[in-house]
């Protein structure tokens, strides 16, 4: 250990990864790809085995007064599986670890299982193992999950070149906004706990952070419209965070169009409401867990009239321009703000 005492803050959390991820190297030659996209990527005689994990810690990712357990058992499971289809895999079996205090009853954790398996049934994944331990700082959720992908169809983060298209799922911003209701309703609650939160305004807002879904349903679609996205990233950190790592993996700018960028009405009048600009929930606002993919132009036709993928924008060979044209026709510059868990 030397004497220097570096601050984590002052990497981020991607530096820290990146820093800490240095030293190792792959030994394996089955290891496709190690540290550095949504999942890790191992061959497995004629398909890819994909493996990722993704871990929620009370006070960090959830606050208990207002997220249900069986939510959050729900939301852990599909966090896991959002990455495997940020691969163009498919999901196959999960290991729980679970880290709990007897501030939990028998009930209660069975109502945190009673979510996970509700998702392990809707995504078709195995549960198969896990690790309980008490815990003395709250409750701790670290999932792994597995998956598999065909070697023709996997879509890593740097498969994209330029003049592909930028594609995204669904809408963007609402987790985010979901979350600011939440926040502004506990702290009503908390100075007058006579009073009961009406979310029904913000129903859609509310369901999107407290209940997300991985969107498995577009990697079956894509295989049926015989589309392989030549990169593919799930948006967990923000729109703009997971556009820059795209760019920067696939060697290329990118370049967006705020009026092409998905936003819910009930995302743009809360966030207008809570006087945050609706585009900036978009793009830095997290926890969508929609898919942003690239896509050859040749395969346009094939996704032009599909209702829930928007066309926001392509890359580009200035690998340093990234880029936002405004609704006024301006260049903003695209910077990720995404979630800095250390700042
Ligand atoms: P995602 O948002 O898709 O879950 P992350 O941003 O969390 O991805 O992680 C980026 C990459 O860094 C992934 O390949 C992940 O496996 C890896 N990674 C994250 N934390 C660590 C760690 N503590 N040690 C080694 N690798 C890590
Ligand atoms: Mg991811």
């Amino acid at each position: 250990m030397s004497e220097q005492r570096s601050e984590i803050s002052a990497l981020g959390e991607f530096g820290l990864i990146d820093r800490l991820a240095e030293p190792f190297k792959i030994q394996h030659p089955d290891t496709v790809k190690g540290i550095g996209d949504d999942a890790a990527v191992i061959r497995c005689g004629d398909h890819l085995s994909l493996l990722s994990t993704d871990m929620l810690l009370e006070g960090v990712h959830f606050d208990l007064r207002y997220v249900p357990l069986q939510h959050l058992g729900y939301k852990a499971i599909a966090v896991n599986v959002s990455d495997i289809a940020a691969m163009n895999g498919k999901p196959g079996q999960v290991v729980v670890g679970l880290g709990i205090s007897n501030r939990f009853s028998v009930e209660a954790v069975e109502e945190l299982y009673a979510g996970i398996k509700a998702a392990c049934q809707h995504y078709g994944v195995d549960l198969v193992g896990g690790d309980t331990t008490s815990s003395a700082v709250g409750l701790v959720l670290s999932i792994a999950v597995r998956g598999t992908v065909d070697s023709d169809k996997i879509a890593f983060r740097s498969g994209a070149s330029a003049n592909d298209i930028l594609c995204v799922t669904g809408d963007l911003g609402a987790a985010y906004m979901g979350l600011q209701v939440l926040e502004r309703e506990k702290e009503v609650f908390l100075s007058n706990p006579g009073t009961q939160p009406d979310l029904e305004k913000y129903s859609y807002l509310v369901g999107r952070q407290l209940k997300p879904e991985a969107r498995m349903d577009i990697v079956h679609e894509l295989e049926e419209l015989k589309v392989v996205p030549t990169a593919m990233i799930d948006v967990s950190d923000g729109l703009a965070s997971e556009l820059l790592h795209i760019g920067r993996n696939s060697r290329c700018g990118v370049k967006i169009f705020e009026d092409k960028v998905p936003i819910d009405h009930q995302t743009f009048e809360t966030a207008v409401e809570f006087k945050i600009d609706p585009i900036t929930a978009a793009l830095n606002g997290g926890e969508d867990y929609e898919l942003l993919f690239t896509i050859k132009p040749a395969d346009f036709e094939k996704l032009k009239n599909h209702a829930d993928i928007h066309f926001i924008g392509h890359l580009h060979t200035a690998m340093d321009q990234n880029v936002m044209i405004t609704k006024a026709g301006n260049t903003v510059a695209l910077t990720a703000q995404g979630w800095n868990h250390f700042s």
